[in-house]
């Protein structure tokens, strides 16, 4: 197919495609789906090879945001039944995120429920850096609480953040859709916020809150021109208790699609398939490794993911390996652009995840599909929402039950 030939050239050459080829790739029928996944999984293993980076979520405070993201189970009035619990201590949050190093993640990800941090919020989640980063020498820390106020990304800087995760979520024109309680610039600030400091910048989307192919190009272009370092794509987890409960709008090959455009239109970033993996991508997991080069180990800020052994056997299953600690993530271009950014710091530098949206990630596998009771299952329908497959978190961080990793 010629777009996907010009596709290739342009992601080897990182070289932006134009809005039209970017819709194509959306456009793609179920047909040409796996020319279109090896087309990108040839843009994806030229800039990362086989290596798929493992980050690892501690949702240090839980629910009761004063923010109405519509999204998100813990939003301002969401009836879903997360856990909710305030800022976990430094050494339980150094007890979480040590049970993701262990299994196999180079990368933690530090998330907040609320609109932004206090100061002293930062000094708080400073204390909890030193923590982690005292028991762990080589690990990446991302900070990940809302919006930032003038200083506080320097501040995180110093007390050893090594990236900041805020997403955009969707595109400017359908922003006010989602969330009536801050803007879509308020995001914008936040990103450049956290660039200009130093930090590695993640910022991602989220995808199937009933958006048009325009909305998602629209928000991908954007962040190609924020130009951060990872971009986690979310697949809308629809939480009974929240607006979006309905939108059950995904497909596993529409799944793909999204991320392909994503790879092209960000070929030598970290594309991270972020919350709804398993919701949404179902048994396409896999494929989507030719894809995306990072994902999250085990669970969610929320909902909990499949077993991480799960993730580590799929990884190895499908001839993907793990990132090691020693290895840098990103390409050589922009790994210097980012140690020389950050005074020459952290090691690979890049995503957050979960949060920005603080949430938006969440799924859960639970039991659903793993577990089981030997009675023959019930075969889905073709698209019929999986609402089995979405599990809230009881385990881990806030809880007296041992973390998924
Ligand atoms: S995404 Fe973040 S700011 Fe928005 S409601 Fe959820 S926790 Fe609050």
């Amino acid at each position: 197919m010629d777009l996907l030939n010009t596709l290739v050239d342009k992601g080897l050459r990182r070289e932006l495609p134009t809005r039209d080829e970017a819709l194509a790739v959306l456009a793609t029928s179920d047909d040409d789906l796996l020319d279109v996944v090896a087309a990108a999984g040839k843009v994806r293993r030229h800039w990362f090879g086989r290596r798929v980076k493992l980050n690892y979520l501690v949702n240090l405070k839980s629910g009761l945001c004063p923010e109405d993201c519509s999204y998100c189970s813990q939003r301002l009035g969401s009836e879903a039944g997360i856990l909710k619990y305030t800022w976990l201590k430094p050494d339980e949050a150094s007890k979480a995120a040590a049970a993701g190093l262990a299994g196999g993640a180079k990368r933690v990800c530090l998330v907040a429920s609320g609109r932004g941090p206090t100061d002293r919020d930062v000094d708080r989640v400073a204390g909890t850096i030193k923590a982690i980063k005292d028991q762990n020498e080589n690990v990446e820390v991302c900070a990940c609480l809302g919006l930032l106020s003038d200083g506080q990304a320097e501040r995180l800087r110093e007390a050893g953040a090594d990236a900041y995760n805020h997403n955009l979520n969707t595109s400017e024109a359908t922003y006010g859709d989602i969330t009536t309680t801050h803007t879509y610039a308020d995001r914008v600030d936040t990103v450049q916020k956290a660039h200009a400091a130093g930090l590695s910048a993640c910022s991602g989307l989220i995808a199937g809150m009933g958006e048009s192919d325009e909305d998602l190009v629209d928000v991908v272009f954007s962040l190609r021109e924020l130009d951060p370092d990872s971009v986690p794509v979310n697949f809308l987890i629809p939480f009974e208790g929240t607006p979006l409960a309905k939108e059950w709008n995904l497909t596993p090959q529409r799944c793909l699609r999204i991320l392909a455009m994503v790879r092209f239109v960000c070929p030598d970033v970290e594309v991270r398939i972020a919350g709804g993996r398993e919701v949404h991508l179902r048994t396409m997991q896999p494929l989507a490794l030719n894809l995306a080069n990072s994902i999250f180990l085990g669970d969610y800020l929320t909902s909990e993911g499949q077993a991480g052994k799960a993730d580590l056997e799929m990884i190895a299953d499908a001839g993907f390996e793990v990132e090691g600690a020693g290895e840098v993530t990103l390409p050589q271009h922009r790994a210097d652009v980012a140690a020389a950014a950050a005074g020459g710091g952290c090691g690979s530098h890049e995503s957050a995840g979960g949060c920005g949206s603080h949430e938006g990630a969440g799924c859960g596998t639970g039991c659903g599909s793993v577990c089981g009771s030997h009675e023959p299952a019930a075969v889905p329908e073709v698209n019929e929402p999986r609402t089995d497959l979405v599990a809230v978190r009881r385990r881990g961080a806030g809880t007296d039950l041992a973390p998924n990793a």
